[in-house]
């Protein structure tokens, strides 16, 4: 048997570092075994998935040398590997599915699955809506279906019991079958949830081991019922520990910069980051701390992996990449790791449009610009003095404008611009008053290039990151503030 293992993600937001965690291992464990490696886009939610964030991702992977063999950019015997390209494959299955009596069209309407949890709720019992629950009379059944109602496909489940998982890390696993609801398993428009397209895709890409995070572990049920009602073999289950925050929270963009691109508009280089990343729940055998990741693949050993969550500290990583840029580049790599990072052609000349007009001689660009070569902003409270602003409605408006980036899909000027328009809107402030303390957070002082273009050109993660840094600076948000905000701003259009 080959091993294959497999990476698939959803391209709905910025490249996480947990992907990159997830993939490193199943790279490690194919590779250790002679095996391949492969990358899936699961984008069959259609409204959060974007080839932007598609291409994010495939760009990070790229960058920390997690090289695959096959995927949607790539090729290969199995494609396509972009779940929306594979047509009518999963509606196949879940016809086969209902043939078999394993699935049902379900006709329930909204209103009725609300009505039907409540009964549950109110009987004392678990959530998960169950065949039986949903079941309609013959009849009305047969009416739905002749008047056409939408329907979803449901997977049968079974009422009582408890199934047992496989685990390669953790033994068995034991989930009662009262805990889990009859799947959805094709949507109302006909396209597939991720349990379907996953198991099918899996099979049909002749995937062995699937190492993934535990926060899956509880679709893992569904998955291994699946397998059984299409008899095929199921790959062998490996769920890796949650990365976490210094405080062994989830890791979370709220407490800890998450993507990729943050790390990599930093400044990290990604032989440390991965060098991490290695470090998360596994060691090598002689414990060292430094190690590449060829050296990582080499001595990879999924049982080496400890469940304890592991913590992603970003003052050990930072420490890290100082050992790397001290012990491992020459000035001759330096440069090139400076290159690649930002003195490059491709980044130098997006910036040259913004000082040419600033400057009167070449000695003022590093002071006007600086800003495009660092991390984050040296201010501090007094550097808001001059903004007329109470201290409240600063948080309040750095904090909306957080928001409201997260959910730009195209990072461009005038996506960003809108987003400006509407809350200045909302503050009733001019967009210049508006941008005033966006401005000092953004380049970290009061006169420099255009705060619209810098954020155009540092990007999603860097400037959010610098909005949340002058929310820190300006003493934070509590809790009861965060809830007060929340619910204000839910009510913008
Ligand atoms: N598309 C899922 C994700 O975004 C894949 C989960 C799995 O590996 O089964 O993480």
């Amino acid at each position: 048997m080959t091993v294959r293992t497999r990476i698939a993600p959803s391209p709905t937001g910025d490249p996480h570092v947990g992907t990159a965690y997830i993939a490193l291992f199943n790279l490690c464990f194919a590779r250790q075994h002679g095996g391949q490696f492969i990358l899936r886009i699961e984008d069959t939610d259609r409204e959060r998935s974007t080839p932007e964030s598609e291409q994010m991702i495939l760009d990070s992977m790229r960058w920390l040398g997690l090289e695959w063999d096959e995927g949607p950019d790539v090729g290969g015997p199995h494609g396509p590997y972009r779940q929306s390209e594979r047509g009518d494959i999963y509606g196949e299955y879940a016809r086969q599915l209902i043939e078999a009596g394993h699935a049902f069209k379900c006709f329930r309407t909204s209103e009725e699955l609300d009505e039907l949890r409540e009964a549950r709720k109110a009987a004392g019992m678990h959530l998960a809506l169950k065949p039986a629950d949903l079941a309609l009379s013959a009849e009305e059944q047969t009416r739905r279906e002749k008047e056409a109602w939408p329907y979803v496909v449901r997977m049968k489940v079974p009422a009582t019991g408890r199934c047992v998982i496989d685990d390669m890390l953790r033994g068995a696993i034991e989930v009662d079958w009262a805990q889990v609801d009859a799947q959805i398993l094709l949507k109302s428009d006909g396209m597939p949830t991720y349990h379907l397209a996953n198991v099918v895709d899996d099979h049909l890409m002749g995937i062995t081991h699937v190492l993934r995070g535990e926060e899956w572990i509880n679709s893992a049920p569904k998955h291994q019922l699946l397998y059984e009602y299409l008899g095929w073999e199921m790959p062998q289950l490996c769920h890796m520990p949650l990365l976490r925050n210094p405080d062994k929270s989830k890791l979370s963009k709220r407490k800890n910069p998450t993507s990729i691109n943050y790390y990599r508009r930093m400044g990290y280089l990604p032989q440390a980051v991965i060098n991490y990343l290695g470090r998360m729940g596994w060691s090598m055998p002689d414990e060292r701390e430094k190690f590449s990741l060829d050296e990582m693949m080499s001595h990879f050993d999924v049982q080496r992996v400890s469940l304890g969550g592991p913590v992603f500290d970003l003052e050990k990583l930072t420490w890290l990449n100082g050992v790397y840029i001290r012990e491992d580049l020459d000035d001759k790599a330096f440069l090139k790791a400076l290159r690649e990072w930002a003195f490059n052609e491709e980044y130098v000349s997006r910036i040259l449009p913004q000082v040419r007009p600033r400057v009167e001689t070449l000695s003022q660009v590093v002071p006007l610009a600086g800003h495009f070569f660092s991390g984050l902003p040296a201010i501090d409270e007094e550097s808001f003095d001059e903004v007329k602003l109470s201290r409240e409605d600063l948080l309040r408006l750095l904090q909306f404008l957080v928001w409201r980036f997260e959910g730009v899909p195209a990072w461009r000027k005038e996506t960003l611009l809108e987003e400006v328009k509407t809350l200045s809107g909302h503050f009733d402030l001019k967009m210049k008053a508006f941008l005033a303390p966006v401005f000092i957070a953004i380049t970290g002082s009061s006169s420099s290039t255009s705060v619209m273009d810098a954020m155009a050109i540092l990007g999603s993660d860097m400037t959010r990151a610098r909005l949340r840094h002058a929310i820190e600076v300006l003493g934070g948000i509590s809790k009861k503030q965060v809830k007060r905000f929340e619910k204000e701003y839910r009510e913008i259009a």
